[in-house]
């Protein structure tokens, strides 16, 4: 590759005309769903028990009635096919951050070896992919390796066009032999039902019976990047690596400020539409989309669902981002920090929990304040489960979102640092504060709650201040918002990790209402002692004020709060006595499968980084360093004619003794860098000494090598780089 072909791109780039969106699409209602097998298809394909049946194991997260199966087998097939589906995979999460997929043609033979297109119940339910490859952390050894995909009901099928062919997919979860979780779906599945069964109980313990399950509920916003296919095939870092390691800020970044909620580019425009297209058949309910902070940055944002729809929905919406981008000559970069310098991305995890039930109780959101004293000390009581948990887990919450791409983004002043705190908002603030404080505790609930204000409870306003925004975790009027949550990853893992510590906290209060209600018969007054035990004791991890000042670095470490920086750090949060009770006293993870996770995700860190340390050397041996060398040379043969030719004055010399010195520098930190790539690739048998290699001098030896990189960029002429640089990818024009 030469500057040549990086101009070429240039000049293709501008000579494009924008794609127009699909026009094959009518109204967004009418579209909607209609690849997915859902509640409207089943009511029209289904006999009505059998519809009844498999409603009533959806709506309450139950297995699935063997009985039922066959008759639901045949309906989803007639229903694939007739919408030309050939063949069928059951599709799952497994520990790669990515869905998993290995197609079935629907086809058998009759005893006269006619074809047959079939699908059988067993074929729905279960499926014995050869999936020995697939990262298991020790669980499963490669000569035990069979695993099961086994089919979750309560996540609709559905089909996916691609090219011509269209194919149905099966939300499944991934198991050993022996029932070991393998994949991100079967513990968020076990921690919803944990969260509903401790629920429920407090509910009743509280006087709120009848109440079926309490499911929690999701709304993930989702960041991403789109630059130009032909820049993006240019750069083989952000090929290998998916982010820039090497790339000279602009001179223009985001620092105008004009981009965000700026109008969309059409081409841009166009791409969006058609995702969004895709994504509405897939019963994807997107509802927002726009530009965010940094330039060529954009969001999409879906209406909350059910945790583990929203799970499987955004990992839908990240495939057809990456799929639906290509073809209108685009790429979508989920990475959390794909070009330094410019605001990375996230995917902020808005998260509450709501009761069904067969009277008045359904649909309430328990994070949303009401109107009685009930209601409020209700709301006030699961709030408290939700600080403790967060309070109590903060470091494993910190593992949750551990990844490389995470690391770059925590803490680099346009997002949440690596500290876990909770924002409330003024007026919770003062509420909870003058609860904690026990101005009213010898008063009865009632009058305490009015003395207090609370009668004013339903008209918080969210606090939708900048602090708010600086926030890993913040409260949002009726529902928190985990923000720090990286944009790439899958949500499953963080949200389990939520759901467990608050399902844990949940079980504390309700021990402590249980015994105080022995003492006191009126339960909203047992309720407000409680929760005012709770806001003491969990005052330290609320914080309203701005997270990403220094000062706050402090006042953190003072408060006894866990700062993590790097990734593995966070990670052996997941071997704390803590994290072992918490995931193992629960039910959702045993001690073998969260030792697991822990290897899958240290070793995908390291691997990560190896790749990316692999990847920058090979692009200063390669492409930097001949670029600059043969600049060099430019500038001396320039300079030696100069010479020849009598002229005195030669700027040239000094131009490439600037350069020589810099090159010297790039090489002696390129081998830096080489040396301790090398020892860590021979590092197999101890991953965490690996692990502290690559992420101390690994990681330093990279960035002090992209140094001496951007300066030289800005040194050399631009017809002579090889790389597209961070003006041409995020400026197109
Ligand atoms: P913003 O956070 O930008 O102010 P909204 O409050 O409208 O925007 O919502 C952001 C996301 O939060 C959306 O995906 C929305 O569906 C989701 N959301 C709203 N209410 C809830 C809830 N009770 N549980 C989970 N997510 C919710
Ligand atoms: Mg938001």
């Amino acid at each position: 590759m030469s500057s040549s072909s990086r101009k070429a791109a240039l000049a293709s780039i501008a000579g494009r005309t924008p794609t127009p969106a699909g026009n094959s699409f009518g109204s967004i209602a009418e579209s909607f769903g209609i690849n997915t097998f859902g509640i409207r298809q089943m009511r029209a394909k289904l006999p009505k028990d059998v519809f009844a049946k498999l409603q009533s194991a959806i709506r309450l997260g139950k297995k699935l009635d063997q009985e039922i199966a066959p008759t639901v087998a045949q309906a989803i097939k007639e229903w694939a096919t007739s919408r030309g589906a050939t063949h069928y995979t059951h599709w799952f999460l497994p520990q790669t951050g990515m869905t998993a997929e290995k197609h079935d043609a629907f086809l058998t033979f009759d005893e006269n070896k006619s074809p047959l297109e079939q699908f059988s119940a067993a074929q729905l339910i279960q499926s014995e992919p050869d999936a020995s490859s697939f990262p298991s952390g020790g669980l499963r050894a490669t000569w035990e390796a069979r695993g099961y995909t086994a089919w979750n009901p309560t996540s609709p099928v559905f089909i996916v066009e691609s090219g011509n062919v269209s194919t149905l997919c099966i939300p499944s979860v991934f198991i050993g032999y022996n029932g070991e979780a393998l994949d991100e779906m079967t513990p968020l599945l076990r921690s919803s039902d944990v969260l509903s069964e401790k629920a429920i109980k407090l509910l009743s313990v509280i006087g709120d019976k009848g109440v079926q399950r309490v499911g929690t509920t999701l709304g993930p916003e989702q960041e991403y990047f789109l630059i130009d296919r032909t820049h993006f095939a240019l750069r083989p870092d952000l090929v290998m690596a998916n982010r820039t390691l090497l790339g000279a800020p602009p001179p223009r970044g985001q620092q105008l400020e004009d981009h965000y909620f700026g109008g969309i580019p059409e081409r841009i425009q166009a791409c969006i539409a058609e995702v969004e297209q895709e994504l509405y058949k897939l019963g994807v309910p997107i509802m927002t989309r726009h530009n965010e902070v940094a330039p060529c940055q954009f969001e999409m944002a879906p209406l909350f669902e059910e945790t583990d729809i929203a799970v499987d929905h955004n990992q839908l919406v990240m495939s057809v981002l990456r799929r639906v981008a290509m073809r209108h000559g685009l790429q979508a970069i989920l990475h959390e920090k794909p070009f330094a310098g410019v605001n990375g991305s996230g995917k902020h995890c808005n998260w509450s929990m709501s009761i069904l039930a067969d009277n008045e109780l359904d649909g309430l959101n328990l994070l949303k304040p009401g109107k009685t004293p009930h209601q409020n000390v209700r709301f006030l009581l699961f709030l408290a489960a939700v600080l403790k948990g967060v309070h109590k887990h903060a470091g494993v919450l910190r593992a949750g979102i551990g990844t490389s791409g995470n690391e770059h983004r925590l803490g680099a002043n346009e997002a949440p640092p690596a500290i876990i705190s909770v924002f409330m908002g003024k007026t919770l603030t003062q509420l909870i504060e003058d609860i904690a404080g026990g101005k009213q505790a010898g008063k009865g609930a009632a009058e305490a709650l009015i003395s207090l204000g609370v009668a004013k409870l339903p008209e918080i306003e969210k606090d939708n201040t900048d602090r708010n925004r600086t926030s890993p975790f913040a409260f949002t009027g009726n529902k928190f918002e985990f923000r720090a949550v990286g944009a790439s990853q899958s949500i499953a893992w963080p949200v389990t990790i939520l759901n467990a510590a608050v399902a844990e906290a949940i079980e504390d209060l309700t021990e402590q209402l249980s015994a105080e209600l022995k003492k006191t018969k009126k339960v909203d007054d047992a309720i407000l002692k409680v929760v005012r035990a709770a806001f003491r004791s969990t005052g330290a991890v609320r914080f309203e004020g701005n997270n990403y000042s220094d000062a706050w670095v402090k006042e953190a470490a003072k408060r006894g709060l866990l700062n993590l920086r790097r990734s593995p750090e966070a990670l052996a949060q997941m071997q704390t006595a803590g994290a072992k009770k918490l995931f193992t006293s629960l039910g959702i993870l045993s001690k073998e499968e969260l030792e697991s996770r822990y290897h899958v995700r240290m070793e995908r860190y390291v691997k990560d980084m190896l790749i990316e340390m692999t990847m920058q050397r090979e692009l200063i041996d390669t492409m930097v360093l001949p670029a600059v060398y043969a600049y060099q040379g430019n500038l001396a043969r320039a300079a030696a004619e100069a010479r020849s030719a009598g002229i005195k004055e030669i700027p040239q010399i000094e131009r490439a003794n600037e350069i020589g010195a810099l090159a010297k520098s790039l090489k002696a930190r390129r081998d830096t860098l080489s040396k301790v790539t090398d020892k860590a690739e021979h590092m197999h048998d101890d991953l965490e000494g690996c692990a502290q290699l690559v992420t101390g001098p690994g990681a330093d030896a990279m960035l002090a090598a992209r140094e001496v990189c951007d300066t030289l960029e800005l040194l050399v002429a631009d017809d002579a780089w090889p790389l597209p640089k961070y003006r041409e990818m995020l400026f197109p024009v």
